[in-house]
């Protein structure tokens, strides 16, 4: 038996066959009872872990585990799904929304590591902690669903629009149209630059997810441009349940150009590489 566990900085993901491929998810407070698990279920099994806390697993539990570098087995996980869902494109881009993001190009084949940024799941997560007491993602990512990000964010037509400031005599009460503005009114001036709203626990989680997706695809948008991929394919675990982080990485693709998709089971692209090496 084969079993493949990528420890990333926030959750275990493990990937093993019985009758077919199986795929879990683990927290790491959870982790000690699940590795024993693992261990009673299948103790002659090789186990192959990858990502920031291999090493760390290793040694506390699986001594003669091997280790495979966390890129490598992310970008031959991956191209595996991608094939497999039969999308054969020559340059690819592969997005990891993990506590941090990854950008990897794929190109016949071969993979690199191109571009990191500390924005991604673990920012939600944080920014979630600060602006409600919360840490549970799921419900984190429902009141992402709930809330207005436009409480929180400054728009352009905020800006080019907004004659709030004048005094009531000079017109305060006109409109003036979103067309005004050099770009569209609906782009975002200011990520939580509103500091006259008073947004609720909703909108700010609805501003966090906007930023993660916006900042996101600005970066894959520049990547995408200098190595000429073809498609896009958003991965990580940040995107389990978060509608509002999917939307907006979609929206903010199509609207600058970028064919991109989520790949499914994508979250599991480390463990699953890390299982087929062996
Ligand atoms: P990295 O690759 O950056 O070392 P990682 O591999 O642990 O980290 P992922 O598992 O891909 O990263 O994604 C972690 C993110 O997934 C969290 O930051 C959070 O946004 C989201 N998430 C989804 N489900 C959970 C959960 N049950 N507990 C915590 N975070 C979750
Ligand atoms: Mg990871």
């Amino acid at each position: 038996m084969r079993i493949g566990i990528d420890a990333g900085g926030t959750l275990i993901k493990i990937v093993y066959e019985e009758n077919g491929l199986h795929f879990k998810r683990i927290e790491y407070n959870e982790a000690e009872q699940a590795m024993n698990w693992l261990k009673t279920l299948a103790p002659s099994a090789d186990y192959v872990l990858t990502g920031g806390k291999a090493a760390i697993l290793k040694e506390a539990f699986f001594p003669e585990a091997a280790i495979i570098p966390e890129f490598t087995a992310t970008c031959e996980g991956a191209l595996h799904l991608i094939k497999e869902a039969g999308h054969p494109h020559k340059r690819l881009l592969l997005v990891n929304i993990g506590t941090g993001t990854s950008w990897y190009k794929i190109e016949d084949g071969k993979h690199e590591r191109i571009l990191g940024s500390g924005v991604g799941g673990g920012t939600f997560m944080g920014l979630g902690r600060i602006f409600t007491g919360k840490a549970d993602h799921q419900r984190l990512a429902g009141l992402a669903a709930e809330g207005n990000r436009e409480k929180a964010d400054l728009l352009v037509s905020d800006i080019y629009g907004d004659r709030s400031w004048l005094p009531s005599t000079a017109g305060q009460n006109k409109r003036v149209k979103d067309v005004e503005a050099p770009i569209d009114g609906k782009l975002t001036a200011g990520n939580f630059a509103n500091i006259t709203g008073e947004p609720s626990e909703e909108d700010l989680m609805a501003a966090a997810a906007n930023m993660i997706a916006e900042t996101t695809v600005l970066l894959t948008k520049g990547a995408a441009d200098i190595h000429h991929s073809e498609k896009i394919y958003y991965i990580g675990s940040s995107l389990q349940g978060n509608e509002i982080l999917k939307k907006g990485l979609l929206t903010y693709s199509r609207m600058t150009g970028l064919d991109a998709a989520f790949l499914p089971n994508g979250e599991y692209s480390g463990a699953l590489g890390a299982y087929l090496s062996s």
